[in-house]
């Protein structure tokens, strides 16, 4: 099968093209500790090798972005960074790094006197500076608060509806309108050199939200993602269910494929991603209707520099295992490895966990249950599970 791709912009990272008529990029992420920079290094250098056309680094703090030097000078590989809350790091990472991501829905938090475009202009600048590309990166778990709100009181919703279902016409407003705010910013501004990502951990979102906005502003190149897709094989099949049919379609400059597994594992990503590509260019195109969309659903994040607990991936897998007798049913179950992205992204699950060092935090339908070791924690969260399903009978 030839796979007729749409030709955007291309954007320079490092010493890869992303977009034009570049191959698609396959990207991954070090879940090494930033500070333990000799590994951090020599995972780099394995992934890169093993083919990852770049590799991300997570950096919170000033000691993650010295460490960040050092892993530079040891690895010559194309290395990202995203930025949380704290947008200010920008300029202790850039020297170091090719591409550095911004989240238009944590951007508000720190300095929240400044307007977004005020803190999107000092990135730019910084991006100049130190010859960077940006990712203006959309995630459904971390909106825009504005653009949620302005989009709940459209509908007349308040806090405690629930989500619109994706076939509601209004349901791609925030995501959409929040990535097309940035671009037509960065346009007006005359910077080019960015990339788009809208990610969601439903399969299905991913592949509408990317198809839109792919219609909207085609020159756009967008990197491709399933968050929290879990452990494999399930985190594959979810990404192929949403990538491939995009990049069938000749949508897609750049993807990750985000598996929850350990840190010494993550070249399964990066084989994830090629696999990802070989079908697509072999006809074998995944669909949303492979998947299981009426049963239970895990998500998983990837795991990070961040993870709190290295049993944070083997609870993930025990889970996995544990809950096999709840899969006809409609509910969701988040394994989460921090407590920066964990607390928030296990909210809307109606079994949530997010790790800490020794602890894991259980919650039902967003509401703590309290914190277990993470040997209880796998019956507590079977039986929260249990109750759900006696209450639906
Ligand atoms: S939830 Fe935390 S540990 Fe997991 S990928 Fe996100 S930042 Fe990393």
């Amino acid at each position: 099968m030839t796979v007729k791709r749409r030709v955007t912009r291309k954007v320079r990272v490092g010493s890869v093209i992303i977009g034009g008529d570049a191959p698609v990029v396959v990207q991954t992420m070090a879940a090494t500790k930033t500070r333990d920079y000799e590994a951090t290094a020599a995972s780099v250098a394995k992934l890169s090798k093993f083919g990852a056309g770049i590799v991300r680094v997570a950096v919170d703090t000033p000691q993650d972005a010295k460490a960040l030097a050092e892993i530079r000078k040891r690895v010559d590989a194309n290395l990202s960074v995203d930025l949380q809350e704290n947008f200010r790091l920008a300029e202790n990472v850039a020297p170091n790094v090719d591409k550095i991501r911004y989240n238009p829905g944590k951007i508000g938090f720190l300095e929240p006197e400044l307007s977004w475009e005020k803190k999107v202009e000092y990135l730019v600048d910084v991006a100049k500076e130190y010859d960077c590309a940006l990712r203006v990166g959309i995630n459904s778990g971390s909106l825009d608060p504005e653009k949620l709100r302005e989009y709940r009181e459209k509908l007349g919703h308040n806090d405690a509806d629930p989500a619109p279902a994706s076939d509601d016409a209004t349901f791609f407003d925030p995501p959409i309108r929040s990535a097309l705010e940035h671009v037509d910013f960065l346009e007006s501004i005359g910077f080019d050199r960015y990339v788009v990502s809208i990610k969601d951990s439903d399969p299905e979102t991913v592949l509408m939200l990317n198809r839109r906005f792919a219609a909207l502003k085609p020159f756009v190149p967008l990197h491709l993602g399933v968050t929290e897709a879990g452990a494999p094989p399930r985190g594959i099949l979810k990404t192929r269910a949403a990538l491939e049919p995009l990049l069938a379609e000749g949508i897609g400059e750049t993807l990750r494929v985000s598996l929850t597994v350990v840190a010494d594992q993550k070249e399964q990503e990066v084989a994830a991603g090629k696999t990802l590509l070989e079908n697509v260019a072999n006809g074998a195109v995944a669909s949303i209707a492979d998947l299981n969309k009426t049963g239970l659903n895990i998500v998983s994040c990837p795991g990070c520099s961040r993870t709190e607990s290295s049993r944070f991936v083997e609870l993930a897998h025990k889970i996995d295992d544990a809950t096999e007798f709840a899969r006809p049913y409609p509910l969701t179950v988040a394994v989460m490895g921090c407590r920066v992205n964990g607390p928030g992204e296990s909210d809307d699950a109606d079994v949530g966990m997010w790790c800490g060092g020794d602890r894991v935090n259980l919650k039902s339908g967003g509401t703590s249950v309290g914190t277990f070791s993470y040997e209880e924690v796998v019956e507590k969260a079977v039986e929260l599970l249990k109750e759900k399903i006696s209450s639906m009978k």
